[in-house]
């Protein structure tokens, strides 16, 4: 059996198309966007053609895209950009459950004298648009909800969020990245001014992102030193990366619904399997407002790592509830914030399904795990004295 990968929320492999089309802009077509001559004319053209392909797949004007070195940086020049342009001590409001990539920014912004509203999650993952709405302030500047969380897939309701953010005529924020390419979304009906995505979670190579800034939203550029991206955000483009983004993009637009019924079955098919077979077992994020990639589930009496450990033995790559933090193993802020104690937020296992994954890896994935489980939880007492040590620390 060739190794198994249930892990795309980390990063997805990138799809033979988007490598063949990315290829001739390390080769013969290496100009600088930004020079007036032919080389540089030709990447140029590229460049822009691949801004329309990434503004078609979120219904997006072309030039309300700007393109950055990933997910990490376009969540960055959103709350930054949005919050400094707006004003010195402002008011931000996000969820607990959000990614570090949009977490610390925030927390950074408290440092420089903005307020910083954390609002909670219900047990599902949700945000309660009416602890939003009760949250805004005259000094509101920004706020910034995901629209589908990383760990547990739940999808928060972005539509409301954003009628209110409407309404005050306040920037709202989102970043997208799990959730563009896997489950259609469209800037308009949603009605959000800035939109995070990152390529190599569509299929894309790593290192490249965008933001999509709505028309008429303040920004203030976070990277300086050139004119590119309408001075939005200087460098030289990585051109190659970008055509590679502008491929998978054009490529989800017409496949991701036909995936996504193929994943979410397998996904579906593997939870029922789990929770008939290997419990006590509870699942992680809302049972039906969930990407179709995403399956969390918290394996009673049994740490996540040593599961994680042992599936890697046998060729499968799963990720845990848990996080690194500064070499201890931390339980996951969203299994915490979700309300899960930290002994079964460790207990958890997110598999992450993609494009690539067959009925045959699913059921070898349920054996190997049956076993692996079997033997933790007959194991479980010896199991749990090790858990006081960090075993893993350092390691991730
Ligand atoms: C992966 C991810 C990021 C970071 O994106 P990079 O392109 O890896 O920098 C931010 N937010 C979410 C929800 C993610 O899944």
């Amino acid at each position: 059996m060739e190794p198994i990968y249930l892990d795309h929320s980390a990063t997805t492999p990138i799809r033979p198309e988007v490598l063949e089309a990315m290829y001739p802009y390390f080769t013969d077509i290496f100009g600088n966007a930004s020079s007036i001559h032919t080389f540089g004319q030709k990447a140029k053209k590229a460049l822009e053609e691949a801004r329309g392909s990434v503004a078609r797949l979120i219904g997006a004007h072309p030039s309300e895209i700007v393109f950055t070195s990933g997910g990490t940086e376009a969540d960055n020049l959103a709350i930054k950009g949005a919050a400094l342009a707006r004003e010195e001590d402002g008011h931000i409001i996000t969820s607990t459950v959000e990614h570090p990539a949009v977490l610390a920014p925030c927390h950074d912004l408290e440092k420089r004298g903005f307020k910083v509203s954390f609002l909670p999650v219900d047990h599902h993952g949700l945000v309660d648009p009416d602890d939003v709405r009760k949250a805004i302030t005259d000094r509101t500047v920004l706020i910034s909800i995901m629209h589908a969380n990383h760990e547990v897939g739940t999808v928060e309701p972005l539509e409301e969020i954003a009628k209110l953010a409407m309404e005050r005529d306040i920037p709202f924020h989102t970043d997208a990245i799990q959730s563009v390419g896997k489950v259609p979304i469209d800037v308009e009906t949603v009605g959000v001014n800035l939109l995070t995505l990152s390529a190599h979670k569509l299929y894309g190579p790593k290192g490249v992102g965008a933001l999509y800034i709505r028309r008429g939203t303040k920004i203030l550029p976070q990277v300086l030193g050139g004119h590119q991206e309408v001075n939005l955000r200087a460098g030289t483009e990585n051109v190659g990366g970008i055509i590679g983004l502008g491929k998978a993009a054009e490529i989800a637009l017409l496949s991701m619904e036909a995936e996504g019924r193929k994943i979410s079955r397998l996904r579906d098919g593997l939870w029922k399997e789990i929770r008939e077979h290997l419990g006590p077992v509870k699942l992680n994020g809302h049972p039906v407002r969930r990407l179709p990639n995403i399956l969390n589930v918290t394996f009673d009496g049994i740490e996540g790592e040593s599961i994680l450990i042992n599936l890697d033995l046998k060729g499968i790559a799963v990720s845990t509830g848990s996080a690194c933090t500064s070499g201890s193993l931390e339980p996951s802020h969203v299994l915490l914030a979700m309300g899960r104690s930290p002994t079964m937020a460790r207990e958890s296992v997110r598999f992450s399904l993609g494009i690539g994954n067959t009925r045959e890896e699913m059921e070898y994935t349920v054996t190997v795990l049956g076993e692996v489980v079997r033997r933790l939880r007959s194991t479980s007492s010896l199991n749990r004295s090790a858990m006081a040590a960090p075993r893993y620390g350092g390691k991730c």
